[in-house]
């Protein structure tokens, strides 16, 4: 099935299964924001728990905070976010749609890659066993040409970003015939710069000493409590804080459903180390993040590392994690090395002392700094993208079922009773009295048993029990597992230690320890 057709797909399903819905939907949406429905929240709840455990629990030296959303409005002047988070952009004279003038080109190159990736798939299948893939890539001439092509686009696009060049962009657009997807023409304005900062006014007096930001990252408010923190829970370098919250965006093109909104959750974390040892932890903190995500297991081709060729102003290093979603490989996850530029400025605006007294060396400074970023949302539709699968039972029906690693699933057991008969619901709300307490449970009677398990495949629960005549005798249910269908006779007594086993946050967080 086209990539393009999932994607619908999945989108529909999030609705269709309450999972996400349109933010003011009976008055036609707000553009790119979206809500979190009842199985959404639950999921969206159990990726936190994951990064914020997997930060704060199993490192001694992390500590998390809850930082407010408004903040003193010099913070986002010292940052560089008045005067530089801007994207560039251009419209389409013809479409009158606007685009992200960076986006176009490097969409151009993903398309280049992915001619050179069919090119070596169709090597693989012409060639078989003996197909020497590294020779391949070294030799084909269509390969080659298409090589040739992006380092050509990413050489001349790298330049005129570092020179914030905006006529070499549209120049860039114009040479390569870049065209609007919806108008199919190449009649494009100039490029200009636009801030995505949201501004609103603290207080009733409508002057511009007012003015204040909604935090478009998270990150500031760490910073800015760097000292708080340090000192209140006498923290030694190297040591990091956690922080899980909201951050808004003015995206002028907000497209792919969640993937990017104008409002949505970060989970970041700055880790604080001794100047001159960043690279160090960058490297360890890049590593131990594709772990977390690898430990998931999905498909571990879908990964890759994508190295920043323009740093940002207060990087000295800078890669992504990308994920390969329906519509491509694209960023889930930033981890940059922001050196000691933030903590610098706001000691320079705020004129307090953000230093460390480092006890081993007897000396005063300002730690450098390592980051990781991730957007909330994004994890949740890689989640969502990478779970979905359309199976063909045996039978010739199709199951939508969504592999979601259990202890991630909104729902951990469905209660089923076979009938509404003979005290089968009785049995069933007992059982499920006693279990809810540890796990997410949810009680069905409505339907055969065969429609209620497609429902539960469909929203991810990883176990189905039913209780049956037999159960009224013995004790014993019949436990289904949502990937292998398998059915199995089991004793109520057992049924904690088995879901245990498998939903328990412990499953994934031994993996990345
Ligand atoms: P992009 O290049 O996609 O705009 P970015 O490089 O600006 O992202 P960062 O500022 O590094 O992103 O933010 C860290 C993370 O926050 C990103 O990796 C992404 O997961 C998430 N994120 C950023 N912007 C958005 C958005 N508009 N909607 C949803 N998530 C976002």
């Amino acid at each position: 099935m086209a990539q393009d057709d999932i994607f619908k797909k999945i989108i529909a399903h999030s609705k269709e299964y309450g999972f996400i819905f349109q933010s003011s939907e009976i008055y036609d949406g707000l553009g790119a924001v979206y809500d979190y429905a009842q199985n959404g929240v639950e999921l969206k709840n159990n990726i936190k728990k994951y990064w914020w455990d997997s930060m704060v629990k199993l490192n001694e030296n992390i500590v998390g905070i809850d930082s407010a959303i408004f903040m003193h409005p010099e913070i986002w002047k010292a940052s560089g976010h008045v005067g530089a988070f801007n994207d560039p952009l251009i419209d389409n004279k013809d479409s009158k749609k606007r685009y992200r003038a960076d986006v176009l080109i490097e969409d151009y190159i993903g398309k280049l890659e992915e001619k050179i990736e069919k090119e070596v798939k169709k090597g693989i299948k012409k060639f078989g066993e003996s197909f020497d893939e590294e020779q391949f890539r070294a030799t084909n001439p269509n390969v080659l040409r298409n090589k040739t092509k992006i380092d050509e686009v990413q050489k001349r696009f790298v330049s005129a970003l570092e020179a914030n060049d905006l006529d070499e962009i549209r120049n860039i657009i114009i040479d390569l015939k870049i065209n609007c997807p919806m108008s199919g023409t190449c009649n494009w304005t100039e490029v200009r710069q636009f801030n995505l900062m949201f501004d609103t006014k603290l207080g009733s007096v409508a002057d511009d000493a007012n003015t204040i930001y909604l935090r478009p990252e998270t990150a500031q408010g760490i910073f800015v409590n760097y000292l708080n923190v340090q000192k209140t829970g006498r923290m030694k370098l190297p040591f990091g804080i956690a922080q899980i919250g909201k951050a808004f965006r003015n995206e002028i093109v907000a497209r792919q459903f969640i993937f990017r909104m104008r409002e949505f959750e970060q989970m970041e974390m700055q880790f604080f180390v001794r100047p001159g040892e960043e690279m160090e932890w960058y490297e360890k903190w890049m590593e131990t993040r594709l772990k977390w995500h690898k430990a998931l297991g999905f498909d571990q081709e879908n990964y890759r590392f994508h190295k920043h060729d323009k740093l940002a102003h207060y990087a000295n290093a800078a890669s992504d994690i990308e994920f390969k979603f329906p519509f491509g490989f694209k960023e889930v996850e930033g981890i940059h090395s922001r050196t000691d530029f933030d903590l610098s400025q706001h000691q320079e605006h705020s004129g307090k002392k953000l230093q460390y007294f480092d006890p081993e060396t007897n000396k005063n400074y300002v730690p450098y700094v390592v980051e990781t970023s991730i957007g909330l949302d994004r994890m949740f539709l890689l989640t969502l993208s990478a779970a979905y699968k359309e199976e063909k039972l045996d039978n010739g029906e199709i199951r939508v079922v969504l592999r979601i690693p259990p202890a991630l699933a909104p729902v951990k057991l469905a209660v089923l009773p076979l009938t509404k008969k003979d005290g089968m619901p009785d049995k069933a709300r007992e059982i499920m009295n006693e279990l809810k307490l540890d796990f997410n449970c949810q009680y069905e009677e409505k339907d055969s048993i065969g429609r209620r398990y497609r429902r539960q495949d469909a929203i991810g629960t990883p176990y189905c029990i039913t209780v049956d005549h037999q159960t009224l005798e013995d004790n014993t249910v019949t436990l289904r597992d949502r990937d292998t269908m398998a059915q199995e006779r089991i004793a109520i007594e057992d049924l904690y230690d088995i879901l245990n086993n498998k939903v328990n946050i412990k499953t994934l967080l031994k993996e990345v320890l």
